[in-house]
């Protein structure tokens, strides 16, 4: 993880060699086509077709149950395909056994075995490969110096910390020198503070091997910061595949829009006829704006709703000064202030209607129990039809 650990590389040719052929190899792309999976009644993946480009740390993402799980033990030769093909490199693999298919798998649980040293867990993987024992040992340093695990080589599991434990079962993953790495929620086991710090080694650790790496969670903020590419996953169907800032700024679809961003894009239903009405019509506001005619959701990100007026004063304080984006003030209470250090959160309510604003300061007057007005940016407006699919 240190760039020093490239330099140890130059100087011995064990590694340097193991190296170059693991380069040609360790790029392969996975292509899925038309993956369907079913447990009896229960559809667990349906019609998928996904490409992950060689060398790319893709995501997949979505909430509990949706077939992340189920996607990723198709790739890896753990779980057959009622339906469709799976291609690694430029090879078919739907049925082949997963020994076949040179990739490594991290759990959830790190499964490490608790009688060896960590120097015998990463050895393991090794097991049956042809390899001399000078080789072994220059692998099981080369992993542990990538992972800054060297001091711990001769300690046991049980001696090690969480993180710690971690690195070795990632380790165990990438010192075979796989096709690509297939990770199932390999942090969810970890304290917050060391899951920021251990996915930001995770993905420092992928850029330098390149290894095509297909990742599994259901937190979106660690698929946004970790991602070359998302591909967002509901009830067994992908509903969008693209960076981070596409799926943040261009969803597909109302889950889409909804599950990426914290906190969440705020949805309210909508009739457009001259400019755009909020119903229900009791609380109706119309806001002049234009959106497609079948437009029945208006998204509004909380960092698009911009403070206008408050008890104290007018604050044309917005963030994007650009008044003429803004559409007309809509008077709303505020119920809660979250203060986040850097900015403020503010829970609105209108109606039926509560959503959020986010904020950089907090302009005199606002507190809890004050009515202020507010304005959405209609230059980022986010407009779903009756299906839900985005129409703007
Ligand atoms: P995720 O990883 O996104 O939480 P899974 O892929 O584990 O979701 O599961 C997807 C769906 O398939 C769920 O409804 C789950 O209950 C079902 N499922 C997964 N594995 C099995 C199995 N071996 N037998 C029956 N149903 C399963
Ligand atoms: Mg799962």
């Amino acid at each position: 993880m240190s760039s020093e650990t490239t330099e140890i590389d130059d100087e011995s040719p064990t590694a340097a060699e193991t190296d170059r052929s693991a380069v040609e190899t360790k790029r392969a792309g996975i292509s899925l086509s038309n993956i369907e999976k079913s447990y009896g009644d229960v559809l667990a993946v349906e019609d998928l077709s996904l490409d992950v480009e060689p060398g790319e740390f893709l995501v997949l993402l979505g909430p509990s149950g949706c077939g992340k799980s189920t996607t990723l033990r198709m790739i890896a030769g753990l779980e057959t395909p009622t339906d469709g093909r799976i291609d690694i490199g430029d090879e078919e693999v739907t049925r082949t056994l997963p020994q076949e298919r040179g990739l490594s798998m991290v759990f959830q649980s790190y499964a490490l075995y608790p009688h060896k040293t960590v120097r015998g867990n990463l050895e393991f993987p090794l097991g049956k490969m042809d390899v001399s024992d000078e080789e072994r040992d220059a692998k099981v340093e080369h992993t542990a110096e990538l992972l800054e695990i060297e001091d711990l080589l001769d300690k046991k599991p049980g001696q090690l910390s969480g993180g710690q434990r971690q690195r070795v079962a990632v380790g165990r993953t990438i010192i075979r020198e796989p096709r690509a790495f297939l990770m199932d929620e390999p942090l969810s086991n970890l304290d917050a503070q060391l899951r920021v710090r251990t996915r930001f080694e995770i993905r420092e650790l992928q850029q330098e091997l390149g290894t095509t790496t297909v990742y599994v969670t259901h937190d979106q903020e660690e698929a946004m910061s970790v991602a070359d590419r998302i591909a967002v996953m509901n009830d067994g169907e992908l509903q969008q595949v693209g960076t981070p800032e596409e799926i943040y700024k261009t969803p597909t679809n109302e889950f889409v829009a909804g599950f990426i961003g914290n906190p969440p894009m705020c949805f309210f239903d909508v009739s457009v006829g001259e400019g755009v009405e909020l119903l229900p019509n009791g609380e109706s506001v119309r806001l002049d704006t234009t959106l497609p005619a079948d437009t029945e959701t208006l998204g509004v990100r909380p960092e698009d709703v911009h403070l206008l007026r408050t008890p104290a004063a007018d604050v044309a304080n917005v963030s994007r000064p650009d008044l003429d984006d803004l559409t007309n003030a809509m008077t709303c209470a505020v119920r809660v202030i979250e203060p986040l250090g850097n900015a403020y959160e503010l829970e609105l309510a209108r109606g039926e209607y509560t959503f959020t604003a986010r904020v950089r300061a907090l302009p005199e007057g606002v507190s809890p129990g004050a009515d202020v007005e507010v304005a959405f940016d209609r230059t980022e407006l986010h407009a779903f039809d009756a299906t839900g699919e985005a129409i703007r």
